[in-house]
Protein backbone atom coordinates (compact mmCIF):
# COMPACT_ATOMS: atom_id res chain seq x y z
CA UNK A 1 0.00 0.00 0.00
CA UNK A 2 1.08 3.23 -0.84
CA UNK A 3 -0.25 7.43 -0.68
CA UNK A 4 0.11 7.52 -4.15
CA UNK A 5 3.95 8.85 -5.53
CA UNK A 6 4.23 8.76 -9.59
CA UNK A 7 4.29 6.75 -11.71
CA UNK A 8 5.86 6.38 -15.56
CA UNK A 9 2.79 6.32 -17.32
CA UNK A 10 3.77 4.28 -20.82
CA UNK A 11 6.51 2.05 -19.19
CA UNK A 12 3.76 1.62 -16.56
CA UNK A 13 1.31 0.01 -19.14
CA UNK A 14 3.99 -2.01 -20.67
CA UNK A 15 5.10 -3.85 -18.03
CA UNK A 16 1.39 -4.54 -16.71
CA UNK A 17 2.27 -3.30 -13.53
CA UNK A 18 -0.10 -2.72 -11.05
CA UNK A 19 -0.55 -0.25 -7.35
CA UNK A 20 -3.02 0.12 -5.04
CA UNK A 21 -3.24 2.20 -2.05
CA UNK A 22 -5.36 4.92 0.37
CA UNK A 23 -5.29 8.60 0.20
CA UNK A 24 -7.27 10.70 2.29
CA UNK A 25 -7.98 14.47 1.96
CA UNK A 26 -4.39 15.78 2.36
CA UNK A 27 -3.81 13.98 -0.76
CA UNK A 28 -7.04 15.69 -2.48
CA UNK A 29 -6.13 19.43 -2.61
CA UNK A 30 -8.28 20.04 -4.94
CA UNK A 31 -10.99 18.17 -3.49
CA UNK A 32 -10.18 19.71 -0.23
CA UNK A 33 -10.65 23.08 -1.76
CA UNK A 34 -13.92 22.49 -3.23
CA UNK A 35 -15.49 22.27 0.15
CA UNK A 36 -14.41 18.43 0.70
CA UNK A 37 -14.39 17.52 4.57
CA UNK A 38 -12.98 14.12 4.50
CA UNK A 39 -11.86 10.98 2.35
CA UNK A 40 -11.52 7.95 2.56
CA UNK A 41 -10.46 6.45 -0.93
CA UNK A 42 -8.51 3.24 -1.52
CA UNK A 43 -7.48 2.99 -5.32
CA UNK A 44 -5.69 0.75 -7.82
CA UNK A 45 -4.13 1.42 -10.60
CA UNK A 46 -3.34 -1.44 -13.52
CA UNK A 47 -1.34 -0.96 -16.88
CA UNK A 48 -2.19 -2.67 -19.81
CA UNK A 49 -2.40 -2.49 -23.71
CA UNK A 50 -5.42 -2.46 -24.98
CA UNK A 51 -6.66 -4.75 -27.69
CA UNK A 52 -6.50 -1.73 -30.16
CA UNK A 53 -2.86 -1.98 -28.77
CA UNK A 54 -2.88 0.97 -26.68
CA UNK A 55 -1.31 1.60 -23.74
CA UNK A 56 -3.84 1.77 -21.35
CA UNK A 57 -4.50 2.50 -17.24
CA UNK A 58 -7.37 1.08 -15.39
CA UNK A 59 -8.20 3.06 -12.11
CA UNK A 60 -10.71 1.94 -9.90
CA UNK A 61 -11.64 4.18 -6.67
CA UNK A 62 -13.56 3.12 -3.84
CA UNK A 63 -14.67 4.52 -0.43
CA UNK A 64 -16.75 7.59 0.88
CA UNK A 65 -16.41 11.39 0.59
CA UNK A 66 -17.38 14.03 3.26
CA UNK A 67 -19.20 16.48 1.12
CA UNK A 68 -21.01 19.86 2.20
CA UNK A 69 -25.03 19.51 1.24
CA UNK A 70 -25.47 22.78 -1.40
CA UNK A 71 -29.11 22.99 -0.05
CA UNK A 72 -28.47 22.73 3.55
CA UNK A 73 -24.97 23.01 4.34
CA UNK A 74 -24.61 19.65 6.20
CA UNK A 75 -22.44 17.07 5.65
CA UNK A 76 -22.99 14.81 3.28
CA UNK A 77 -21.44 11.47 2.78
CA UNK A 78 -20.87 9.83 -0.99
CA UNK A 79 -20.23 6.61 -2.18
CA UNK A 80 -17.25 6.49 -4.75
CA UNK A 81 -17.19 3.52 -6.88
CA UNK A 82 -15.30 4.28 -10.14
CA UNK A 83 -14.05 1.97 -12.85
CA UNK A 84 -12.67 3.32 -15.67
CA UNK A 85 -9.83 2.80 -18.37
CA UNK A 86 -7.65 5.74 -19.80
CA UNK A 87 -5.84 5.48 -22.82
CA UNK A 88 -2.55 6.84 -22.86
CA UNK A 89 -2.51 9.88 -25.23
CA UNK A 90 1.02 11.03 -26.33
CA UNK A 91 0.28 14.60 -26.67
CA UNK A 92 -2.37 16.96 -26.23
CA UNK A 93 -3.30 17.17 -29.86
CA UNK A 94 -4.04 13.85 -30.45
CA UNK A 95 -6.66 13.89 -27.30
CA UNK A 96 -7.76 17.35 -29.16
CA UNK A 97 -8.06 15.22 -32.11
CA UNK A 98 -10.12 12.40 -31.50
CA UNK A 99 -13.76 12.10 -31.99
CA UNK A 100 -14.51 8.95 -30.42
CA UNK A 101 -15.94 8.33 -26.25
CA UNK A 102 -12.71 6.55 -25.24
CA UNK A 103 -11.18 7.86 -22.03
CA UNK A 104 -7.66 9.85 -22.92
CA UNK A 105 -5.35 11.25 -20.51
CA UNK A 106 -1.53 12.41 -21.52
CA UNK A 107 0.91 10.21 -20.76
CA UNK A 108 3.81 11.42 -18.95
CA UNK A 109 7.30 10.07 -17.36
CA UNK A 110 6.12 11.80 -14.15
CA UNK A 111 2.29 11.22 -13.38
CA UNK A 112 1.32 11.72 -9.63
CA UNK A 113 -1.45 8.65 -9.05
CA UNK A 114 -3.25 10.92 -6.31
CA UNK A 115 -3.93 13.38 -9.12
CA UNK A 116 -5.06 10.94 -11.77
CA UNK A 117 -7.20 9.42 -9.02
CA UNK A 118 -8.38 13.03 -7.71
CA UNK A 119 -9.53 13.21 -11.65
CA UNK A 120 -11.65 10.51 -12.03
CA UNK A 121 -13.45 10.90 -8.66
CA UNK A 122 -14.06 15.34 -9.25
CA UNK A 123 -15.60 13.47 -12.54
CA UNK A 124 -17.79 11.08 -11.14
CA UNK A 125 -19.15 13.80 -8.65
CA UNK A 126 -22.29 14.98 -8.82
CA UNK A 127 -22.37 18.09 -10.22
CA UNK A 128 -24.65 19.64 -7.15
CA UNK A 129 -24.09 16.87 -4.54
CA UNK A 130 -27.51 17.15 -2.14
CA UNK A 131 -29.26 15.31 0.27
CA UNK A 132 -32.39 13.51 -1.11
CA UNK A 133 -33.98 14.98 1.88
CA UNK A 134 -32.15 17.58 3.86
CA UNK A 135 -33.11 17.93 7.62
CA UNK A 136 -36.57 20.17 7.51
CA UNK A 137 -35.13 22.38 10.05
CA UNK A 138 -31.88 23.03 7.96
CA UNK A 139 -33.58 23.08 4.94
CA UNK A 140 -35.53 26.70 6.07
CA UNK A 141 -32.09 28.17 5.98
CA UNK A 142 -30.58 26.95 3.05
CA UNK A 143 -29.55 28.51 -0.35
CA UNK A 144 -28.52 26.79 -3.19
CA UNK A 145 -25.15 27.56 -4.10
CA UNK A 146 -23.08 27.36 -7.75
CA UNK A 147 -21.54 23.86 -8.65
CA UNK A 148 -17.96 23.02 -7.18
CA UNK A 149 -17.08 19.88 -9.19
CA UNK A 150 -18.75 20.86 -12.18
CA UNK A 151 -16.45 24.02 -11.71
CA UNK A 152 -12.95 21.85 -10.54
CA UNK A 153 -14.65 18.95 -13.97
CA UNK A 154 -14.49 21.59 -16.17
CA UNK A 155 -10.85 22.58 -15.49
CA UNK A 156 -9.87 18.84 -16.71
CA UNK A 157 -8.83 19.61 -20.62
CA UNK A 158 -10.09 17.41 -23.18
CA UNK A 159 -11.86 15.18 -20.51
CA UNK A 160 -15.78 15.30 -20.63
CA UNK A 161 -18.02 14.90 -17.81
CA UNK A 162 -19.65 11.49 -17.37
ZN1 LIG B 1 -29.04 18.83 2.75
Amino acid sequence: MSQGGVIDGLEFARAGATRSGALDLAQLPRLAEAGCRAAELRYSLHGETSARGKPELHVEVAGMLTLECQRCLEALQVPIDVRIALELATSQEAIDAAEDDVDRVLAARSMPVAGLVEDEVILALPMVPMHERCTPAAEAGGTTRPAPFAALAGMLSGRAKH
